[in-house]
């Protein structure tokens, strides 16, 4: 007994659903500290994941320690990402229904070493035939490519997603994966052309530079030397994969020699683009100083005019419109791409497990328009945690006239509205503000959200005075109370003009990528353009959409320190993130909840074998059937219940009796 005793307070509790009833959240700090010293990066929270980055390689990864995974009950084994992923993988093979995994946690936090953890899980536990190796390399080599194109080098994170990602994994019955679909979220396009000091651009450009081979440097114009490109700051050399990696994937993924050509004519057309320098004529209008340049019209297949119709402040500005969108919508090209080599050709009926690995919450000592939209993404995120877990919990329990102690929670719809209301939330009145070209500007734009939503709680601006949070702000800025913390961006979110002039041109390129992503049945100027903003509206609709059809199951990632250093766990940082992950009132609601919850018919189906009453042909009704037997197998009254709704009748399990029962192999 005093063994056990020591060796829990030396390595702390594996899921939280087990500490003491009325744990504080320095209890839970305790808990997380003690395991994450000892090494122990996951626990859990019933069938809740919370990971907390290492930063060092552990022997835990190994493909020993998957088989050691592979079909055995959850709560068996000391918890693990491969525990998790087998969980799902075998609910939705008795269920035959679609799942998803939620990877969530700020920048830097593991949600991206997460989801390949994850794939690599399925990849060496599905069943395997030659058809199918094929789709798991495909699928396995999205990543790198993606990766090469979406991530950076931040502040933050090394090798930080620039992109949010959500990815089908595609099963057949067997349980074979036999395809995947991606979906992408905003990329971060300002970063092609400007990087905060420190930073860097995306991958993709320092690979092809540093490690492209001779001959294809030498046909695309370019030096080996990425200080002679003003797109691309020199910062300290960092481990990215290497080109060979990034090259190999293209082909196993599908890219014929031409589809790479043209790709790394962008790549390479976008840095001269970069360094294209302007004169000034004598009417004032930007000309080009420099012939060598012209390269990069020549790599699309163009022929750039020599003089612009703008202004050099105005055409500085054009270039670089032109940069990020061109780098924009050829990462949507290669998206699709992969997709095609990742579509599966058969149409009979196929469950699938999404995973989604989607950028954190942000806040910066400047914060535009991708954090407004990124803090926005992980209000909706957090909104749909709320809704399929928080309250949907408990709202169950009340139309099953079950007992239960509510769990109070705050509920970010507040701040959600505030943002996306019709006609009067911020990209309401953005887009408003973007039907004005000319008229329009940021102070315009900052006083028409003081008009309309100056009363609101969580917004705040200068004039308005700061009594919600009592710190000063500049004019020109306005401030967010999100549910995870305040954010102050600065109202130059309408800086989204642009240049059909300039789009009309990519039109007429040899390119064809660049002929794909430019089509000329783009929508006219005439008609009122759809702005970035409510495209990614729209998409997060989608993905909701998406996400609301299928069962949940969640990664909470947590940083445990700046510096990205092992062995470092800062109270404070960790303190926060527990917060704002929403993981103590999680945990509540788990734990005053009922861990197993199944439909009586399920239920039945699924454990009659264990009563010879009802086994093997039980005529009565499933709830009679389901009572006959948990009587049979002795339990007390207060260790279950069983719901009364008429649609929905199911029987609940207290957590600690699924424990037990797990631990008797008896409930999966
Ligand atoms: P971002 O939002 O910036 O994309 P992220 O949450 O996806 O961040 P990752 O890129 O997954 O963060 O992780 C950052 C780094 O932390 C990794 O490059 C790796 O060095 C380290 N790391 C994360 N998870 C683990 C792990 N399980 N084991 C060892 N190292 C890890
Ligand atoms: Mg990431």
């Amino acid at each position: 007994m005093e063994a056990s005793l020591t060796a829990r307070d030396r390595v702390g509790i594996q899921d939280f659903v087990l500490l003491d009833p009325h744990t504080s959240e320095s209890a839970f700090l305790d808990n997380l500290r003690k395991r994450f010293h000892e090494n122990l990066i996951y626990t859990y929270i019933g069938t809740l994941l919370v990971s907390v980055n290492p930063y060092k390689e552990l022997d835990i990864y190994s493909k020993k320690q998957m088989d050691t995974y592979m079909g055995v009950n959850f709560f068996e084994l000391p918890p693990h990402i491969y525990a998790l992923a087998d969980n799902v993988f075998r609910t939705m093979q008795s269920e035959f229904n679609n799942h998803f995994i939620l990877i969530s946690g700020e920048s830097g936090a593991g949600k991206t070493e997460a989801s390949k953890k994850i794939l690599q899980f399925y990849a060496v536990s599905c069943p395997s035939t030659k058809l199918l190796n094929n789709v798991r390399d495909r699928l396995l080599l999205s990543n790198p490519v993606l990766e090469a194109f979406g991530n950076a080098k931040t502040l933050k994170n090394d090798n930080s997603s620039r992109f949010g990602k959500y990815m089908d994994i595609q099963f057949d019955h067997q349980g074979g994966a036999v395809g995947g679909h991606i979906l992408s979220y905003l990329l971060e396009k300002s970063r092609v052309v400007h990087q905060n000091h420190g930073e860097r651009n995306f991958h993709i450009f320092y690979q092809l530079v540093e490690g492209g081979e001779e001959d294809l440097l030498r046909w695309l114009g370019l030096e080996r030397n990425c200080k002679n490109y003003r797109y691309l700051v020199q910062v300290r050399w960092i481990k990215t994969l290497d080109w060979k990696t990034v090259r190999k994937a293209l082909s196993v993924i599908e890219f014929s020699e031409s589809d790479t050509e043209h790709l790394f004519g962008i790549i390479a057309s976008v840095l001269h683009l970069g360094n294209i320098k302007f004169d000034v004529d004598a009417r004032g209008y930007a000309t080009l100083n420099n012939n060598q340049e012209i390269c990069w019209g020549f790599l699309i297949r163009l022929k750039p005019k020599q003089r612009s119709p703008f202004s050099v402040d105005h055409a500085v500005y054009a270039r670089d419109a032109l940069a990020k969108a061109i780098y924009g919508r050829t990462f949507n090209w290669l998206v699709n791409k992969i997709n095609e080599s990742l579509a599966n050709k058969d149409s009979s009926r196929k469950t699938v497990i999404g995973l989604l690995d989607i950028y954190g919450f942000e806040v910066f000592s400047v914060n535009s328009f991708e954090q407004f939209c990124i803090n926005y993404c992980n209000e909706k995120l957090q909104q749909l945690f709320i809704e399929l877990t928080l309250k949907s919990e408990q709202e169950e329990y009340e139309m099953e006239g079950i007992e239960w102690e509510p769990v109070p929670y705050f509920n970010n719809k507040i701040i959600c509205d505030l943002v996306e209301e019709k006609f009067r939330g911020i990209i309401s009145l953005l887009d408003e503000e973007c039907l004005r070209p000319g008229e329009a500007t940021d102070i315009t734009f900052l006083e028409k959200m003081e008009e309309k939503i100056g009363g609101h709680p969580h917004f705040v601006t200068h004039k308005l005075g700061d009594q919600k949070t009592r710190k000063t702000l500049d004019r020109g800025d306005f401030r967010l109370l999100h549910y995870a913390g305040e954010v102050t961006y600065c109202s130059d979110l309408l800086d989204y003009y642009s240049f059909p002039v300039i789009f009309k041109v990519m039109r007429q390129s040899k390119n064809a990528i660049i002929k794909h992503c430019f089509p000329s049945t783009e929508p006219d100027s005439k008609r009122r353009p759809e702005t970035v903003v409510t495209q990614f509206k729209s998409s997060l609709v989608g993905l909701t959409e998406i996400l609301m059809s299928k069962e949940p199951w969640y990664v909470r990632c947590i940083k445990p320190n700046e510096a990205k250093q092992p062995g470092h766990f800062n109270d404070v940082l960790v303190r926060h993130q527990v917060k704002y992950l929403g993981l103590m009132e999680h945990l509540r609601v788990r734990r005053a909840g009922f861990a197993y919850r199944r439909k009586y018919e399920i239920f039945l189906q699924r454990y009659k074998p264990l009563c010879p009453d009802t086994w093997p042909n039980w005529k009565g009704t499933a709830a009679e059937g389901v009572q006959l037997l948990i009587k049979h197998l002795g339990y007390k009254p207060d260790e279950y219940k069983m719901g009364s709704a008429d649609l929905s009748e199911k029987i609940y399990f207290f957590p600690l009796f699924v424990l037990l029962c797990q631990g008797l192999n008896f409930i999966r």
